[in-house]
């Protein structure tokens, strides 16, 4: 059956001004990273896809190494665009990102003009766009000046490969060299994707200020600590879920803790407290920073993105809650 978006998509998801830039981007983004591999199932993929974008999730993050195998969400990414959202390209905002690993020889991973040119013509290659609405470099290059990679990311875009350019997991001083180099080139940074979670909080002051002053907007990654800000793990490892499956190895039993889940178990009373799942209440958590634009979640069926979006309802945190989650995780 041919896809025909849900008529009233833009009335679910809020939009926010992405930093100082013209772009607004959903609050909430769709992330490929996990569940869109060569391993997983393309009609189940396309589902998920389909259903965010119906509820207004029209930014979908990928990267070059995303499957596995490395490539393969892109690869899955390009046959769901093309079979059901080309009609629909204007209305999306497509990223992608070189860094890690990618493939053999000095040219498949760090911050090259080499390798970020070149992944980006294979990024696009395999999802079949004409360009990418964001391109990231993933991570710094302790190895490669800045300039370098900046100059990659803004020929990049001169090129017309991607409209806008972004970094990801730079510190908070990296970022403030970055955002002038690009600048001076003529290309604004427009955004930065750093990891931060009620877990994780390590952007909070330095890189927060960083943005705020430079008018870069942030899209926060793994808000939900990738499962374990839900309540799924507070019985035991769920068969179908992130930290049982064999070839998973960035979340595991040694991240799963008691200390971790007698914190998850309080935190769950706080998000019940607020008539919230403890999933929308750590989403609704992340987004009520003042400088994150957008937060990219991850899923691994439909379900989970129809949970996810409710979060949305309630964004607002008393005093109150807010100095009891912290008491919590500082405990
Ligand atoms: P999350 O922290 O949102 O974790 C997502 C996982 O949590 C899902 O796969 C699912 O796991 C579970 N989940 C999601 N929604 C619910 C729900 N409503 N109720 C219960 N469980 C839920 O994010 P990710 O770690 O997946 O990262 C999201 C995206 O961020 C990636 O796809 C990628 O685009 C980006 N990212 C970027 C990085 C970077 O370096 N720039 C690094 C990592 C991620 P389960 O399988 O258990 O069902």
């Amino acid at each position: 059956p041919v896809y025909v978006a849900h008529p009233e998509r833009y009335q679910r998801t809020p939009y926010a001004r992405c930093g100082k830039s013209g772009l607004r981007l959903p609050r909430l983004s769709l992330g490929l990273w996990q569940n869109f591999g060569g391993v997983d199932s393309l009609a189940n993929a396309g589902a998920m896809l389909r259903k965010a974008f119906d509820l207004g999730i029209n930014h979908f993050d990928l990267a070059n190494n995303y499957g596995p195998p490395f490539g393969s969400a892109e690869t899955t990414f390009g046959q769901i665009f093309k079979r059901d959202f080309q009609g629909y390209r204007d209305e999306l905002i497509v990223s992608s990102k070189a860094g890690y690993d990618m493939w053999p020889g000095p040219y498949g991973i760090g911050g090259s003009r080499k390798y970020l040119v070149a992944s980006c013509d294979q990024s696009l290659k395999r999802t079949g766009l004409e360009y990418f609405d964001i391109f990231y470099s993933h991570c710094m290059d302790p190895e490669t000046p800045l300039e370098e990679t900046m100059q990659a990311l803004d020929y990049i875009v001169r090129s017309g490969r991607a409209l806008y350019a972004g970094i990801s997991n730079y510190s908070a001083g990296k970022t403030r060299e970055a955002a002038a180099i690009l600048k001076s080139l003529g290309t604004p940074l427009l955004i930065h994707q750093p990891r931060y979670n009620l877990f994780d909080r390590w952007i909070e002051g330095g890189l927060t200020d960083v943005l705020q002053e430079e008018g870069v907007g942030a899209i926060v990654f793994s808000p939900l600590a990738q499962g374990l800000l839900t309540d799924k793990y507070l019985k035991g490892i769920p068969e179908n879920s992130r930290a049982a499956r064999q070839e998973q190895i960035y979340l595991g039993n040694k991240d799963i803790t008691p200390e971790k889940l007698a914190k998850v178990a309080a935190l769950n009373d706080v998000a019940q407290s607020r008539q919230q799942t403890l999933a929308q209440m750590s989403l609704a958590w992340v987004l009520n920073h003042p400088a994150v634009t957008s937060s990219v979640i991850g899923a691994s069926r439909v379900a989970q993105i129809e949970d996810s979006v409710k979060a949305l309802d309630n964004l607002k945190f008393s005093t109150e809650e807010l100095q009891t989650i912290e008491k919590i995780l500082a405990g």
